[in-house]
């Protein structure tokens, strides 16, 4: 197993995992990229749509999860139509489009990316043809071994299939594998196929709700590579 919690979170004592990986799977919105108000902004244009009410950052940290329609739903109330979610996945899309040539990465991303001395990939749910050049843009595709977005029209499902996938395309053990992420989703994944996680708080999702998981959560990028850096003090 790659990760061996040997303190239990909650106690208060210092905890150390033992994290044994040659590859990072980066996750992208949230993560690398800090688009959390934008979502929020796109999120409340999708709502609109509908005549759904206006949710806020926190509000969107705390309840935000996959399916998607899942979400929705909880937020408005009701289930969604069945023809509804297009509708609302393309309003979000629009909004967030509209926004988003203006977004920064997290603070510490760069200095993440290029410290790490290990191979690196990017695993996104967001559309792949929007991805590329957008990570192009920010000047981080030589970090990456490869980069995979989201190649169907329209998005919401979970992460875990996409995982199997991306690692099937890169030739890589699931044991070999640190995925980095700010979402429940993100560990649900890692957990499908036996990778390891660690959970970064700084994105959509509340640390409470992160804690909740079972895996690492940290504050900062660099703290999540820290983790990875014990294993060669230990071993
Ligand atoms: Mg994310």
């Amino acid at each position: 197993m790659a990760i061996r919690r040997e303190s239990h979170i909650g106690l208060g004592v210092h905890r150390t995992y033992r994290v044994r990986v040659t590859h990072l799977v980066w996750d992208w919105n949230g993560t690398l990229l800090d688009d959390l108000a934008l979502v929020v902004t796109a999120t409340n244009a999708s709502l609109a749509s509908v005549g759904g009410p206006p949710i806020t950052a926190e509000e969107h940290r705390r309840d935000f999860r996959r399916p998607i329609e899942a979400y929705y739903a909880g937020v408005l109330g009701r289930p969604l139509r069945a023809d509804e979610f297009a509708g609302l996945d393309r309003a979000f899309h629009d909004a967030y489009d509209a926004g988003f040539a203006s977004i920064a990465l997290a603070r510490d991303a760069l200095d993440a990316l290029a410290s790490w001395t290990g191979t690196q990939s990017l695993l996104s749910m967001w559309f792949h043809d929007q991805l590329v050049p957008t990570v192009e843009g920010h000047g981080l595709t030589g970090y990456f071994r490869r980069v995979d977005g989201l190649r169907a029209e329209v998005g919401g499902g979970p992460k875990a299939p996409h995982l199997v996938a991306h690692l099937d395309a890169l030739g890589l053990d699931a044991s070999d594998v640190l995925m980095i992420g700010d979402s429940v989703d993100d560990a649900d994944a890692a957990a499908s196929v036996g990778a390891a996680c660690v959970l970064y708080s700084g994105g959509f999702t509340d640390r409470k709700r992160l804690e909740l998981v079972g895996v690492p959560v940290v504050d900062t990028l660099a703290d999540a590579l820290r983790l990875t850096a014990q294993v060669g003090e230990h071993r």
